[in-house]
This record gives structure tokens, C-alpha cells and sequence, in this order.
């Protein structure tokens, strides 16, 4: 079988070309699929009978599964998916007032093990498909549904397991199937890519979409980044600077350094005048994440004032900074929480575990 959604709308209708069937009927598909949330070919009803049941013959449309869905307080919702060879993989929304954003996964656990964050102690399991990362929306698009008022997907943040430049190709491939007129419709503005620092795959990334971009920048010097994203050795701050710098935005636009403040070790005043010189070379502004603690790390938040001082020595410097208030923490879909804790109980959650 093959996998509809793994492909672009391009890709489809040349596809569907090869097998002599019109290209138009792979957006008529898409459309279905997409746009109308029908997965079942028996019921696209502006395809005649055989073809219809010759795709229902070649074609799987939906790669993930829903598991569970866990609704936070503040209207975060964590949706845990499951793939076909039985991985578990977590996508999660978050209301905001006018938009509703989905935080995608780009891979099943990661390979980066950034100490701070929960999502590397599941160690790598591997790349998702495009369309995998594609039905994520869908799934999410079901779930906001369901609850009622909750507004159709309006931007997409891939900030959830994974590294996405790591799986550079099939995310470009999701993003062409998100933007496209047929589909889904969102604007490449309103997706951004988040990057741990893979600085050698930023521009291949600006060529291909014209999406936003974040870093997650986390330190100001090499020897405290080295300890905490471990990818630093490899890309060091200079480069990745250089790297934000070249990424193509819109002229008055700005790329967003993460910076996960944490106590006593990235948060002092010297920190803050550092990280907005850093911020002033990348062109970028500066979103500041105090940590969400969890089991397993040494790690602390500092105190609400120390965040507050950091925020005002920041933009003292002439560089936007804005505070990430922790969203669906008390379900553990908050940043750097995700395969953690919120599922034990419900399965395993470790890479290629079975069903
Ligand atoms: N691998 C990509 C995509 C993940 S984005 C990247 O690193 O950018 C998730 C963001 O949450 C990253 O900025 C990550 O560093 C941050 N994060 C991880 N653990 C966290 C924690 N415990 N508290 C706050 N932010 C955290």
C-alpha cells in the first residue's frame, strides 16, 4: 500500500499520472482528505465507482491512530498518536486568543539529549513520514472539533519530539502538503520550524518554504551551551549566530531564539546583555521559557523576579523579549515535557515499542 499523504500535491499528481488516472483527481482526493476530513474513498463521490475502489486498492490515507487525548486546564489539549509499527508520538493544541496553534512532532523520540529536556531520555527512534506529520493536523483538527467551539488549526509550530531539521526532507514535504491551496490553506508565516541549532541545514530549510524560524539558543557562552545542548559541539554559537543571520525573513521580521531560563545557570544579568548582543547579530528576537521542571534533572526554574529582571535587561538592550507562559504543564504537554510522565500508565512510550 502506499501512503496518500506522505506525498505533496505535486508528488500525488504525477503519481497518479503514471497510473493514467487524471491529474486533477489527486486534489479531488486531497480535497477529501483534507479540506472535508473523509478518509474512506468509497465515499468521494465526484470519483466514479472504479476508480474509487482501484485507489481504495493502492492507497492508505491515515498513518496514525489516536490513542488518548488529555485536556489541560487552560484548553491545551496533548494528543497522543500512535504509529503503524506501533510508536507513540505526541501532538499537542494550544488556544490562544485568535489562533489555535498545533505543536507537531517531527520525529519518535530525538537523538540530541539535551539535558533539560524530557523528550530526549527516550533516545531516537526515527524519522516520521510527511504524511505522518501531516495527519497530526488532522487528528488535531478532529479533537478541536469535537470539544465544540475550538477553531480550525490557524499556525503550526514544530516544536514537539524531534528535531525537524534532522528529517529536513519529509518536512518540507508536510509543510508543501499544509500550504497547499487544496489543503489545509496555512500560510508559510504562520508555521515555524524550531531548530535545536542544526546550523548547516538552516538555509536548505529558508530555500525551500518561507517559514519562521526559531533556535533553541538555551546559553550565551560555549561552555555552559555544551553542557546543556549537547549539538554544540558540533555547531557552536558563532556558527549558528552566522547561520540565523544569513536565514532569509521579511524585512522588518525577526527569527526567535528560545532561551530556557533556568536557575543559576543561565540567568544571571552578564547572561542577559550577552544573549541580546547574540540576539542583535542573528536579527532575532528573544522568547524567554522559564523551565518546566521535571523528574530526572537537576535542573530549576529561578524565582518569577529573576525571570522578570532577565526579561527587562533584555529588552534594555534594544531587543524584543517575551515571556512563554507554560502551557498544559499540569498534563505534561509543556515544552521539554512531551513522552514523559502525562502517559505512564497507558503503555509504553519508549521508540518502537510494540501495541
Ligand atoms: N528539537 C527542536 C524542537 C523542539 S522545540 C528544538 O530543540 O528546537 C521544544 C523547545 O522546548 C526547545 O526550545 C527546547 O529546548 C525547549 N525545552 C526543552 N525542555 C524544556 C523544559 N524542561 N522547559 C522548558 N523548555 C524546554
Amino acid at each position: 500500500m502506499n501512503s496518500l499523504l506522505d506525498h505533496t500535491p505535486e508528488e500525488l499528481r504525477a503519481r497518479f499520472a503514471d497510473r493514467g488516472i487524471e491529474r486533477f483527481r489527486a486534489d479531488q482526493v486531497l480535497h477529501w482528505v483534507l479540506v472535508r476530513g473523509v478518509d474512506d474513498f468509497g465515499a468521494m463521490t465526484n470519483l466514479s465507482g472504479d476508480l474509487r475502489s482501484a485507489l481504495a486498492d493502492d492507497w492508505q490515507v491515515r498513518p496514525l491512530e489516536r490513542v488518548a487525548v488529555h485536556a489541560a486546564g487552560d484548553g491545551t489539549r496533548k494528543l497522543v498518536l500512535r504509529t503503524a509499527d506501533g510508536a507513540l508520538i505526541e501532538a499537542v493544541t494550544i488556544p490562544e486568543e485568535r489562533r489555535q496553534t498545533v505543536c507537531v512532532s517531527a520525529q519518535v523520540g530525538c537523538s540530541l539529549d539535551c539535558s533539560f529536556c524530557a523528550t530526549g531520555r527516550l533516545g531516537f527512534g526515527r524519522n516520521l513520514e510527511p504524511g505522518e506529520i501531516v495527519d497530526q493536523l488532522l487528528h488535531a483538527r478532529e479533537v478541536l472539533a469535537e470539544s465544540g467551539l475550538a477553531p480550525a488549526p490557524t499556525n503550526v509550530v514544530f516544536m514537539g519530539m524531534g528535531e525537524p531539521l534532522l528529517n529536513l526532507k519529509n518536512v518540507i514535504g508536510a509543510i508543501r502538503t499544509l500550504t497547499h491551496p487544496s489543503g489545509f490553506g496555512i500560510s508559510p508565516r504562520r508555521i515555524t520550524v524550531s531548530t535545536a541549532g542544526v546550523a548547516s541545514r538552516m538555509a536548505e530549510l529558508g530555500a525551500a518554504v518561507p517559514v519562521r524560524l526559531a533556535v533553541s539558543l538555551h546559553a550565551t557562552t560555549d561552555a555552559v551551551r555544551d553542557q546543556l545542548v549537547p549539538l554544540n559541539k558540533r555547531f557552536p554559537i558563532a556558527a549558528l549566530v552566522e547561520a540565523c543571520a544569513r536565514y532569509p525573513v521579511a524585512r522588518r521580521d525577526r527569527i526567535s531564539f528560545e532561551y530556557t531560563l533556568m536557575r543559576d545557570v543561565n540567568d544571571s544579568p552578564e547572561d542577559a546583555r550577552r544573549l541580546a548582543q547574540l540576539a542583535r547579530k542573528a536579527r532575532a528576537k528573544v522568547n524567554l521559557i522559564p523551565l518546566n521542571e521535571h523528574p530526572g534533572t537537576p535542573f530549576r526554574c529561578p524565582e518569577d523576579a529573576r525571570v522578570e529582571a532577565f526579561t527587562e535587561a533584555v529588552a534594555a538592550c534594544g531587543v524584543t523579549a517575551t515571556v512563554r507562559r507554560p502551557r498544559g504543564s499540569d498534563i505534561y504537554a509543556a515544552c521539554g515535557q512531551l513522552g514523559t510522565l502525562g502517559d505512564r500508565g497507558r503503555g509504553p512510550s519508549s521508540p518502537g515499542s510494540g501495541r
